[in-house]
């Protein structure tokens, strides 16, 4: 696997590829590789002559700065992580190269971007489309590989990528979980024990909707948020927010439509933010 640090050197590199007809599969992240993270470059191999991952913490999209200190950093055990899953690159560029000084373009992707995890972190997912547009001119991927786990960030991204007729197959992976159910992430490991059990609260919460709908027939949303919102308080996390929502317009919907709905989580934990979600 070969580590890159420049953009310069990322486009050359992987121009001259794409000249010889290699076709390439992208995934970006922010590090601190899991097995989630393990999946994408996986799905990005099997899709492509060519896996490049990016490694890269993105300050625009945290609005609060003690997160962006917070967020975990290990790039020797990223680096091993990701070439034993078969990425054949790695762009890892720093603050200054992503944003040098004077950089002033921000991508916006209107209504869809300031609700849920965007009234919670106000500016998100600027931060996202922005850099993930960045990311996309570099590497100029045929395939660009995303996980389900961020459903609304998923469905934004689609959308830029459909709105500016970018030249990029969106495919989206369903979420990895650990033995238990949590969903990986991160910033798992900033949870203590005790925390990482009651974080399962949220996967307990998704798997019980899916009983309510599937094997009872309520299709009511506000009885299933309802039961979501006892079964998260009961555990002692903080609920940040429950939704059911159209999976197309990420608007709340009265009665589940199955097949194009997205049930979606966020949970404080002391310090730690954490979501999850499933389709219905
Ligand atoms: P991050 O490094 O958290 O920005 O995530 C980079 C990519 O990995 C995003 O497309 C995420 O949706 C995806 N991802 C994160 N956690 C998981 C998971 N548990 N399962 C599948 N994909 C994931």
């Amino acid at each position: 696997m070969e580590v890159i640090r420049q953009i310069a050197a990322a486009k050359k590199h992987l121009r001259e590829e794409s000249r010889k007809g290699r076709r390439i599969a992208f995934v970006p992240t922010m590090g601190a590789l899991h097995a989630g993270h393990r999946r994408l470059i996986e799905t990005a191999r099997e899709k492509a002559d060519l896996a490049v991952l990016s490694i890269f913490v993105n300050p625009t999209q945290f609005n609060d700065p003690e997160d962006l200190q917070n967020y975990p950093r290990d790039e020797e055990a990223d680096l091993r992580l990701a070439e034993e899953a078969g990425a054949d690159i790695a762009f890892v560029p720093t603050v200054e190269e992503i944003y040098p000084p004077g950089f002033f373009t921000s991508v916006n992707v209107g209504r869809l971007s300031t609700k849920l995890e965007g009234a919670s972190r106000p500016g998100h997912f600027r931060g996202v489309c922005t850099v993930v547009l960045k990311l996309l001119e570099i590497v100029r991927p045929d395939h660009l590989v995303l996980g389900l786990k961020d459903a609304q960030q998923f469905t934004i991204l689609q959308h830029m990528v459909d709105d500016l007729c970018l030249d990029t197959e969106v495919v989206g992976v369903p979420t990895v979980r650990e033995a238990g159910g949590l969903a990986c992430s991160s910033r798992n490991i900033l949870l203590t024990p005790q925390q990482r059990r009651k974080a399962l609260c949220m996967y307990r919460a998704l798997k019980r909707t899916h009983f309510l709908v599937k094997k009872q027939g309520i299709l009511h949303t506000g009885e299933l948020l309802q039961a979501i919102r006892s079964a998260v308080q009961t555990s002692g996390v903080e609920l940040d927010y429950a939704a059911i929502v159209s999976r197309v317009t990420l608007e709340p919907l009265e009665h589940v439509v199955r097949g194009g709905t997205y049930v979606l989580i966020a949970i404080r934990i002391g310090k730690v933010r954490l979501i999850d979600n499933t389709r219905i």
